[in-house]
């Protein structure tokens, strides 16, 4: 059976909390963190297990297991999203949590972080049931999520259709409308403009950031885009919309390049009509590791991780490498990368732009006050670009390399959060 791109993510996590966990134990001890913040750190607030009976389509009874793990929450309300996968498990879950909360805390956004799911392969129920799935770990879980305690969002196979079950299964229990109990809802239903590509946006401008202090121009940079889903294409899209050259993008059945810069939105119509991005005209085909070691400018992974690793990361001839996909960088191909002084703008910072977002539909909710596009637009830049140039300036301090510092800023932010509450 064939695997999809939500189940390689789901896979792929892993190895993102593998990289992201021993990043860590480095940054404690550099930190010299005492052992009353190690112990805060290494333990989540709060852990649920929950489970909850569903009626099948068939008029049985099936119970299932739900998570939702809280793992801090001093900077403000848990923030993190809702998985549906049949392998989540609750050390899982509470890797991805703490994740949330370091990510959160890069961007400065007043949130702390969380993640939750249910066990459960939801290929495998009717709509109805998904709807039954749904609204029963919402019952389970409703006194312990809240606009000011805990704000659920999409993740791996759950979408806007689920945030508006959620929404409805809240409100109905709370008896009153709670438009901020969720994000990652449909603009109708009180979602937010621009958070489709957010996390493309965010990227690009920190992109451009980098960019300026490098001192690179805009129309004499190529870059080369790997992975053509939300994040990909949209990055693609954007740049070539703002007049990049991007001059080679792939999926999963290959790439394509060409040296004089591809007509995205053209790449887009012919996979929407042929499903790939393959055998496009005007261009030629390549494979996905030939577009990781093509000669250019910037390279964006935006698929999967692990794509860089110590086989290839050798032949990368971009002088920036812009991490939309979470862990497409191994720990080997870092260490390359930062010997070959090839910028790496780290995931934690660089795909962070989704959550912003999400963090302003939170605002507009509470205040039942909606913007337009350009706003939402404005204020990520503003968010994005303060916080590279914070990683930045304690990168440069330290001469160490931005994901290092984007942790260390974050491990900082949440125990000073911790320390003024007196929990330290
Ligand atoms: P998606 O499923 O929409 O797209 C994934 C793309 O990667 C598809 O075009 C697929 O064909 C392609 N792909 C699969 N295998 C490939 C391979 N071997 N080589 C090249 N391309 C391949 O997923 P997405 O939402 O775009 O997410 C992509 C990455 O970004 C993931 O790592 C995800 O965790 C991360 N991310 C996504 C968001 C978001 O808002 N969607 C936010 C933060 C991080």
């Amino acid at each position: 059976m064939e695997v999809t791109n939500h189940e390689r993510i789901h896979a792929d996590d892993r190895n993102l909390c593998k990289l992201a966990i021993s990043e860590l134990e480095g940054i404690y001890s550099e930190l010299g963190l005492s052992m009353e913040e190690l112990d805060l750190l290494d333990m989540p607030r709060r852990s649920f297990i929950v489970h909850f009976p569903v009626r099948m389509d068939t008029g049985k009874i099936k119970m299932f297991v739900g998570f939702r793990v809280q793992y801090n929450d001093a900077r403000g309300p848990a923030k993190g999203g809702i998985r549906f996968h049949p392998d989540l498990t609750l050390d899982h879950v509470r890797d991805l949590s703490f994740l949330m909360a370091l990510k959160c805390a890069v961007v400065n956004i007043p949130f702390g972080g969380s993640k939750g799911g249910v066990v459960v392969n939801p290929k495998g129920l009717s709509r109805n049931e998904l709807e039954q799935v749904t609204r029963g770990y919402i019952r389970a879980i409703a006194n312990h999520i809240g606009p000011f305690i805990d704000i659920p969002a999409p993740d791996v196979y759950t979408d806007e259709k689920i945030m508006v079950w959620i929404l409805d299964e809240y409100e109905r229990i709370k008896g009153e409308h709670v438009f901020a109990v969720v994000t990652g809802k449909p603009v109708e239903l009180g979602g937010s403009k621009a958070r489709s590509y957010s996390t493309s946006l965010g990227g690009i401008y920190v992109l451009e950031e980098a960019m300026k202090r490098m001192d690179m121009d805009k129309f004499e940079v190529s870059i080369a885009v790997q992975g053509f889903g939300n994040v990909g294409e949209n990055a693609a899209r954007i740049l070539y919309e703002k007049g990049y050259k991007v001059i080679a993008v792939s999926d999963s059945k290959g790439g394509i390049i060409n040296k004089d810069g591809l007509d995205i939105q053209a790449v887009m119509e012919h996979k929407g009509r042929t499903g790939s991005v393959v055998d496009f005209e005007g261009s030629t085909n390549i494979t996905n590791e030939e577009l990781l070691t093509c000669e250019c400018d910037i390279l964006i992974p935006a698929a999967l991780s692990d794509q860089l690793n110590k086989d290839n990361a050798q032949n990368v001839r971009a002088k920036i490498v812009l991490e939309l996909a979470n862990a497409p960088t191994t720990k080997e191909a870092d260490d390359i990368f930062f010997d070959k002084k090839i910028i790496l703008i780290p995931d934690a910072l660089a795909n962070a732009g989704g959550v912003v977002v999400s963090y302003f539909e939170w605002i507009q909710n509470l205040n039942n006050d909606y913007w337009e596009e350009d706003k939402v637009r404005e204020r990520l830049k503003k968010t994005m670009i303060t916080a590279f140039n914070e990683v930045r300036l304690l990168c440069d301090e330290k001469s160490c390399r931005m994901r290092k510092s984007a942790y260390q800023l974050a491990i900082k932010r949440i125990l000073h959060a911790e320390r003024l509450r007196g929990n330290l």
